[in-house]
């Protein structure tokens, strides 16, 4: 599979980076953007969630298993 991914640590990401109280959506849940962000990019227009999500500006979002979720900005958002 040829894709583009950013680099976030040069390793493979651990299942969940989430230290947070409640525990935070994990990357298999629909609630998965609601997430804190960990490491936000927005010059790159990505953030890295603590489920291990990457989240793209465009609302694409790349999971840890490399499944790629296609951008689902909801029309009422474009100009
Ligand atoms: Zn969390």
């Amino acid at each position: 599979m040829d894709r583009t991914i950013p680099t976030v640590t040069g390793t493979r990401l651990p299942d969940s980076l989430c230290t947070h109280t409640p525990k935070c959506p994990t990357a298999d849940s629909p609630d998965r953007e609601a997430a804190h962000v960990v490491a936000g990019h927005p010059e790159q227009g990505w953030s890295l969630l603590c489920n291990a999500v990457l989240l793209f500006e465009d609302t694409g979002e790349l999971l840890p298993d490399g499944r790629i979720v296609a951008p689902h900005r909801p029309v009422a958002a474009l100009v």
